[in-house]
């Protein structure tokens, strides 16, 4: 297969790059140690099309493919992971679920505002019980005059509770089925909603500059015209946003592992030992090897899963398979890019520790890299 972004996707990326550059790169380490979301920076980027990128123009995006998308995120990523995480939250779960099934009416009121880059999208499916068992989720959405009304708790949402936050699609048990199935449904939840009540800025290992918290809904009335899709549709409708948010945590780990490549390769040239550069040893030699392979395979998954869905194909196992791959491949080549540095490296100062800091959690967020293998080893037939 041929990967060669086109002219539009290379632009994109141009584009992105320079802004990363220019804009992110000299603010990274302080908004991160700050634990700060700088949406200033998310701000710019909406100003440049770029929070609309996989949204069509119709409805205030630039319609990018999933491959010049993919190629961003990486960009952004290499720069700074942190922030490349809210953007990526933002463009595929916060922003897909209204785009896939929402009603002309609800893009007109919510998407377009987020792809325009005003504010900023959530999604809301984990809660203390229920993560990677999503069907045990316990929020409530009952039916009221007019429309409905919600009760639970939701964990580790990010971009709920920045000053550009529109709110959170949430995700809702609505009762079971003729055969006691429970039932799901999707509800947007404007920020300032009575009842909706947002929970302190968590603190994570790293991806500090990203905003998660827990959200609490205490009897919110959600009306009918803010049911996205068929009530009792919710719950496929979250997994098939999932899915793409796969390919983008992919493509997220490719960039946190690039620029911890980057960032040892430059240190490897300047930095002596034994008078010498320890580039020049061959132990350090095999290891930015290593790192450089690995990220190319995982980046050969990731733009063929990318690829397919472009193509319109089922891209589900291939997705899954490049989450699981790249996420393995950033944390193992974050944690040589530290041993390259040595003690230097081991320091909060330096940049290299919050490349290191901000990759474990892609194994752990939209999905599980067990969970990625349950999906994998389902699409193979078990
Ligand atoms: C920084 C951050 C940001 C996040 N942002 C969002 C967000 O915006 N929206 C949102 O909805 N969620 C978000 N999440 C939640 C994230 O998606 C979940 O943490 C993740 O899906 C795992 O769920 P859990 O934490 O409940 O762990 P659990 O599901 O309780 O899993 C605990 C452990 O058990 C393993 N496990 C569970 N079931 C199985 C099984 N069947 N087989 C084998 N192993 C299993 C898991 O792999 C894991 O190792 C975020 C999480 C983090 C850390």
């Amino acid at each position: 297969m041929d990967f060669t972004l086109t002219e539009f996707e290379g632009e994109l990326l141009d584009l992105g790059r320079t802004y990363a550059e220019r804009e992110i790169a000299p603010v990274a380490a302080k908004a991160w140690h700050d634990e700060r979301c700088p949406t200033e920076l998310l701000r710019g980027m909406g100003e440049l099309g770029l929070l609309g990128t996989l949204i069509p123009e119709k409805w205030g995006g630039i319609g990018s493919t999933t491959a010049g998308y993919v190629a961003l995120l990486e960009a952004l990523a290499t720069v700074d992971p942190s922030v490349a995480t809210a953007w990526q939250a933002h463009s595929t779960i916060g922003s897909l679920p209204l785009l896939l099934f929402g009603s002309d009416e609800q893009r007109e009121r919510w998407l377009r505002p987020l792809a325009e880059g005003r504010q900023l999208g959530a999604f809301g499916l984990t809660e203390p019980g229920a993560g990677s068992d999503v069907r045990s989720l316990r929020t409530r959405a009952t039916q009221v005059a007019g429309g409905w009304k919600l009760n639970g708790q939701k964990a580790f949402i990010t971009n709920a509770g920045t000053d550009m936050s529109f709110g959170v699609t949430v995700l809702a048990k609505i009762g079971a089925d003729d055969g006691g199935k429970p039932r799901f449904g999707s509800f947007i939840v404007e920020k300032g909603a009575e009842g909706y009540t947002l929970g302190p800025k968590l603190r994570g290992i790293g991806w500090k500059s990203a905003d998660t918290r827990d959200l609490f809904f205490d009897d919110v009335f959600v009306p009918d015209d803010q049911v996205v899709g068929e009530p009792g549709g919710g719950l496929g409708q979250f997994l098939s946003a999932l899915e793409v948010g796969r390919i983008s945590v992919a493509a997220l780990s490719l960039g946190t592992a690039a620029g911890a490549l980057r960032l040892a390769l430059a240190y490897a040239k300047q930095h002596e030992a034994f008078g010498t550069p320890i580039a020049n040893f061959q132990a350090i030699q095999f290891k930015l090897a290593d790192m450089a392979t690995e990220i190319e395979a995982a980046r050969w998954l990731t733009y063929y899963a990318a690829a397919l869905r472009d193509a319109g194909k089922p891209f589900k196992k291939e997705a899954a398979m490049a989450k699981l791959k790249a996420s393995q491949v950033a944390t193992s080549v974050v944690s040589e890019a530290v041993q390259i540095f040595g003690g230097a490296g081991y320091m909060l100062e330096s940049d290299v520790a919050r490349f290191y800091c901000d990759a474990k959690v892609l194994e752990i967020g939209e999905g599980t890299n067990e969970i990625q293998r349950l999906v994998i080893a389902r699409e193979l037939g078990c």
